[in-house]
């Protein structure tokens, strides 16, 4: 299991002082220098764009919200990220609105790409777990992506958990035993990446011989390659419910001619598996660390790394937001929050931890917190803090030479 985080970190001044500076400026390029490299932000929620592009790998928030995307006082799509290496793209999670935010980033990265083309970049999606907010638009990016490109310069790659295998249990409180409700599809539930897929096909099936049939279309099924991550023999491992992160070193995924995909478990029970993924390119490397309370799983994945995108919550918000007496429900919804999930200065401290150079705040909770707020995990933190924002991009590495 993982473990929490300690607090002997140590506070780097000169570091916080040089982000206050550049705190006026959120939507314009924020280009600071890291150990003479420089790293671009761009806070481009408005299309302000920047040196990024310039950049021969890219990270690209396409959604920075955690949790269901619709929050009063945010515009922030769900949680989504694409790294562009080259003219490759790999997409992380395909929270709400997902598939449009990559079409826009893909305008933004070729204006004059073909509509019809405009996706065939994508070259492989991952999933780090199969909570909605993170899946909920993968029947948007193929069916509408179906008609923009997916798959058609080679098929898409989709690699995501396979089934859990059993039912999580169900929360209980200390001397309130609860019955088990009953069962959603007991025939098949828990579902994997595979099924989910098949099962958005066949919901699909009128629209998808319409176009086969009509316009001739090749059929999506064969755009698409669809693998459930396997896990390694892991020490220590019991049950998803008993062990659902044990301790235990990355291992690889995939890997192309531009990036090596290695992974970890992580702490998000009850889901499992629950993933976190790294990318490698040759000009650095990006942690996505999925949903997660603090784990040093992560801390192993992301040991080093240029860049960290961690989630986030804001743990004094849920305090306040669920203060006690508690019915049952909401004490459910309270402890989850607060165990599957890292809040602001747990953040800090991971990224202090790993030694990433640059800390990425991402999957927010609340949605409409403030950038001073996700500010404070700097306290922990001596390297680069940038709190997320939609279409913020990150360049990785040396820019091209001019
Ligand atoms: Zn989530
Ligand atoms: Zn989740």
């Amino acid at each position: 299991m993982c473990q929490e985080v300690g607090h002997a970190i140590q506070l780097a001044l000169s570091r916080r002082g040089l982000l206050k500076a550049g705190a006026g400026v959120s939507l314009a390029a924020l280009t600071l220098m890291l150990g003479g490299v420089p790293v671009v932000a761009a806070a481009a929620a408005t299309g302000a764009d920047s040196a990024a592009p310039d950049f021969d790998t890219r990270l690209i928030l396409l959604g920075t919200a955690g949790g269901p995307a619709w929050f009063p006082g945010s515009s922030r799509h769900g949680i989504a990220s694409a790294l562009q290496v080259g003219d490759l793209t790999y997409m992380v999670d395909c929270g709400d609105g997902a598939a449009r935010q990559l079409a826009h980033a893909l305008m933004r990265s070729n204006p004059k790409a073909h509509p019809f083309q405009l996706l065939e970049p994508l070259r492989a999606l991952f999933f780090t777990h199969l909570h909605s907010d993170h899946v909920v638009d993968y029947n948007n990016l193929l069916l509408q992506g179906w008609t923009a490109g997916v798959g058609r310069r080679q098929p898409l790659e989709v690699f995501g958990p396979g089934p859990r295998g059993e039912l999580a249990p169900v929360f209980q409180v200390p001397g309130l035993p609860r019955a088990e409700p009953a069962v959603a599809f007991p025939e098949a539930p828990t579902p994997g990446t595979m099924q989910m897929t098949d099962s958005i096909f066949r919901a699909f099936a009128t629209d998808i011989n319409d176009r086969i049939r009509d316009y001739l279309w090749p059929d999506i099924r064969g755009l698409v390659q669809v693998k459930e991550i396997p896990l390694p023999n892991m020490a220590g491992f019991v049950s998803p419910n008993q062990t659902p992160a044990p301790a235990m070193e990355p291992f690889p995924v995939w890997s192309d001619a531009h990036v090596r995909v290695t992974a970890t478990l992580v702490e998000h029970a009850p889901v499992f598996p629950s993933f976190a993924f790294r990318f490698d390119s040759e000009q650095g490397s990006v942690v996505f660390s999925g949903d997660t309370g603090p784990c040093q799983n992560l801390v192993r994945l992301a040991r080093n790394a240029d860049v960290l995108v961690h989630e986030v919550i804001d743990a004094a918000w849920v305090d306040a937001l669920f203060p006690p007496p508690l019915d049952e429900a909401t004490q459910a919804l309270k402890h989850h929050l607060l165990s599957a999930h890292t809040s602001i200065e747990d953040a800090g401290r991971i990224a202090e931890q790993a030694g990433a150079k640059t800390l990425v705040l991402s999957h927010v909770i609340p949605h409409n917190v403030g950038d001073d707020r996700l500010r404070v995990a700097s306290r922990y933190y001596s390297g680069r803090l940038v709190p997320g924002q939609d279409m913020a991009t990150v360049g990785i590495g040396r820019p091209r030479a001019a």
